[in-house]
């Protein structure tokens, strides 16, 4: 069996779908009742809470303009906002970056700040704007096989905190019916101090589709293990924007205790619409392991593209003079 097919029929026997979206910026849509809301964090209403805010039910950084929830108050919001999310836009941004997603302020820029040699990479309506200097490459160009390799810092980020913003976009586009199966999550994902522990692993699937894609497109699929089945996780939310998809478990207090402490072998989930891997490359799978709650600082993201077979960059040669050259 082809792997696609093996991973279609694994999650067709074990999961059902319980949420799904493909978003586009002009889709819109509100999940929730926006009559009586009543925040599903802190389970405040008015006049405790205000709901005067527009709740992204996914970061607007990561390109959602569509889908917006009934049920986070302004403060849980704010909070969210400032802490994990910020911890998510900091990991995420050189891949961002770099495929072009447009959150609220347009595409993000990446520099190397001061006046010293350094670099900078800008989107410019059209293109990517690379400006390099010599003793200070930010990229290698393999010209035989037609690759660069880009080595980009990342600003200073938490990795769990990576993990909890994830893990709250699940918890915002899970069923109001499911949410009582996560209060333990969701009480360690409003947990502002990372130190405290709930989980002691939580792997995360992550799948890099080579080839061009659309970035303005965001699939998110909530996944729950069927009725008669055990031995795996009871919750995944996948989320796919660029060439990335994140396939991140929500553990349930009530219905993930058998497979604590145990190893389970689990396929990734296939995301419709890949591109054609005979030409691009299959997709390539890794685990992440965001359990780590100290700040991380000048981690560096290594991005590899094909320069004529994916994004459209336009790569100049290093230069002394730090003009931009694309
Ligand atoms: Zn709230």
């Amino acid at each position: 069996m082809k792997k696609q097919e093996e991973n279609i029929k694994f999650y067709e026997t074990n999961y059902d779908i319980i949420g799904q979206w493909f978003l586009r910026p002009t889709d819109k849509m509100v999940l929730g009742d926006m009559a009586n809301r009543v925040c599903r964090f802190c389970g405040k209403a008015k006049p405790y809470v205000t709901f005067k805010k527009f709740a992204h039910a996914i970061p607007e950084l990561l390109g959602n303009k569509s889908i917006e929830n009934a049920y986070e108050c302004d403060t849980c919001n704010e909070e969210f906002g400032k802490g994990i999310e910020n911890d998510l836009g900091n990991w995420s941004k050189p891949m961002r970056t770099l495929i072009r997603i447009r959150g609220k302020t347009g595409v993000p820029t990446l520099k190397k700040g001061g006046d010293k040699p350094g670099w900078r990479i800008e989107y410019d309506q059209t293109k990517l704007n690379i400006t390099s200097y010599e003793n200070d490459p930010i990229f290698e160009m393999d010209e035989e096989k037609k690759l660069v390799t880009f080595k980009l810092r990342r600003d200073p980020y938490t990795p769990v905190a990576v993990l909890k913003a994830f893990m709250k976009i699940g918890l915002t586009l899970l069923p109001d019916k499911e949410v009582g199966n996560f209060s333990g999550l969701m009480a360690w994902v409003r947990e502002k101090d990372h130190s405290k522990l709930y989980l002691s692993q939580c792997p995360v699937i992550y799948t890099f589709r080579p080839g061009p894609m659309p970035n303005d497109l965001i699939v998110a699929c909530v996944l729950r293990r069927r009725q008669n089945i055990t031995g795996f996780p009871y919750a995944f939310i996948v989320l796919g924007y660029g060439n990335e998809v994140f396939q991140v478990p929500l553990p349930s207090d009530n219905h993930d205790g058998q497979i604590s402490g145990q190893s389970i072998m689990m396929l990734p989930f296939p995301v419709p619409g890949h591109p054609d891997s005979a030409f691009y490359g299959e997709p390539m799978c890794d685990i992440l392991n965001w359990m780590d709650n100290q700040v991380k600082k000048g981690d560096i993201a290594t991005i590899q593209m094909g320069y004529e077979s994916s994004v459209p960059v336009e790569l100049p040669h290093a230069s002394q003079d730090g003009q931009s050259m694309a």
